[in-house]
């Protein structure tokens, strides 16, 4: 059972900021004791750069780095560790593909699909690509409820058949939105891919997903998992790219510099073997050895606990806005699947004033088109308020939301 009362105790920020009703988690999550604990234990005793010291300090930071390294593995079901890549980030997990293997694979005419529903991160790097190798990019569309159009039983017309062809070089999607809070059917997406296209490459962007479910990518059978520490209680400025070995294997590296290489000549360049092959100049040593501790704070909560309670709470809050707002709120996104997030608009009321009437309350929401303008302009709608769920919330906060809404829509409307 998640307790948030106990947990919030776990997060100094609550502390220090007493009245804190904190409904932005899936814009960045917030950060416990034991993550910062770890962050200064690494400056304050072992502050050395990685694999460059013969002495104990170096040795140190390097065995707590790698140590990151193994857990991820393991959090995420790989085969092997060397599978596991340290970014920035999910946005630069994306980059990475997109230039060290998309450039190499996607040719003339060839074809690069995505969805409507992704994250700009996950839009972006595939539509620029395309403009570049002079590809096709497709775009999945959704329908009126959030779901992508060649998810069975929709009743649309579409199906994968219609989208993945021979030509198909990469397929990327999201695991869950952002706004909507989907969760694509990614196992059934991606086997039924492969059998349309064996030589498809899945690329997942796990963002939203790896803080509120179980992501198995041998089970997903993807090609490229990419997500973000700080949305998942680690450090801002660390995140991973999963790809299966003979696909790293297979691409160019991504930047050239120290710790890369195997041998530098004159004539030529020999490269480093996988991960390192992939991790030019120095990382962000303290993020990287603290995120193993935001993974097993997860793994201690246990996902069934972190999904029973996040479930709650959306379900509860968008009852209780309906409720009170009736035909005065749109909510968008699936009604039947409850992910962490609830995502919505005030009738006449734009979001970036709710959101900021919210922040005299000490409400923190999202107000914006959250990296997703092709997904609004499906909505016909330029931005969106986003109230998202974790383990430190509880009713009170749907409480504190709802009478923020309020004071907010009577302000609005008699101004
Ligand atoms: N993909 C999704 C679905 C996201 O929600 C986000 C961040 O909001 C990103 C990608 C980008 O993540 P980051 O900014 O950590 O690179």
């Amino acid at each position: 059972m998640i307790d948030p009362k106990i947990i919030k105790k776990e997060f100094p920020v609550f502390k220090n900021n007493s009245n804190l009703v904190y409904l932005d988690s899936a814009n960045t999550s917030l950060t416990p004791q034991i993550v910062i604990h770890k962050l200064v234990e690494y400056y304050e005793n072992y502050p050395a750069n990685i694999k460059r010291g013969i002495y104990s300090l170096s040795e140190r930071a390097t065995a707590e780095f790698e140590e990151t390294r193994k857990v991820i593995a393991s959090f995420i079901n790989a085969k092997n560790k060397k599978e596991v890549i340290f970014t920035r980030g999910t946005t630069e997990s994306i980059n990475l593909v997109a230039y060290s293997l998309g450039r190499k694979i996607v040719n003339e005419n060839d074809e690069v699909v995505v969805s409507v529903l992704e994250h700009h991160s996950n839009f972006v790097p595939w539509q620029v690509l395309a403009q570049e190798m002079g590809a096709v990019f497709k775009v999945i569309d959704i329908n009126d409820e959030g779901i992508l159009t060649i998810v069975k039983d929709n009743s649309s017309e579409v199906s994968l058949d219609d989208v993945i062809t021979k030509k198909t070089k990469i397929l990327a999607l999201a695991y869950i939105s952002n706004v909507l809070g989907t969760v694509n059917p990614l196992k059934e997406i991606i086997k039924k891919a492969r059998q349309i296209n064996p030589h498809i490459v899945v690329v997942v962007d796990a963002a939203q997903a790896v803080a509120h479910r179980q992501v198995d990518v041998q089970d997903l059978d993807c090609d490229f998992l990419a997500f973000s520490a700080h949305k998942m209680f680690g450090p801002k400025g660390a995140g991973i790219l999963w790809g299966k070995e003979q696909r790293l294997e297979e691409m160019f590296p991504f930047q050239y510099g120290g710790e890369m290489i195997e041998q530098v000549k004159i004539e030529k360049t020999t490269f480093a073997k996988l991960p390192e092959k992939f991790e030019a100049g120095t990382p962000s040593i303290a993020d990287v050895t603290a995120f193993k501790e935001a993974v097993k704070l997860i793994q201690k909560l246990g996902f069934s606990n972190i999904q029973k309670h996040e479930k709650d709470l959306v379900k509860k809050a968008r009852a209780q806005l309906l409720h009170i707002f009736g035909k005065d709120i749109n909510i968008y996104g699936p009604q039947n699947e409850f992910s962490s997030i609830v995502t919505f608009n005030l009738k006449g009321l734009h979001p970036h004033d709710v959101a900021s009437l919210l922040n005299d309350k000490h409400v923190c929401i999202r107000a914006g088109h959250h990296c997703t303008m092709p997904l609004h302009t499906r909505f016909g709608i330029p931005a969106s308020c986003r109230a998202s769920f974790s383990i430190y919330n509880n009713e009170d906060d749907i409480e504190a939301l709802i009478k923020g809404l309020l004071t907010a829509r009577k302000l609005l409307t008699h101004a």
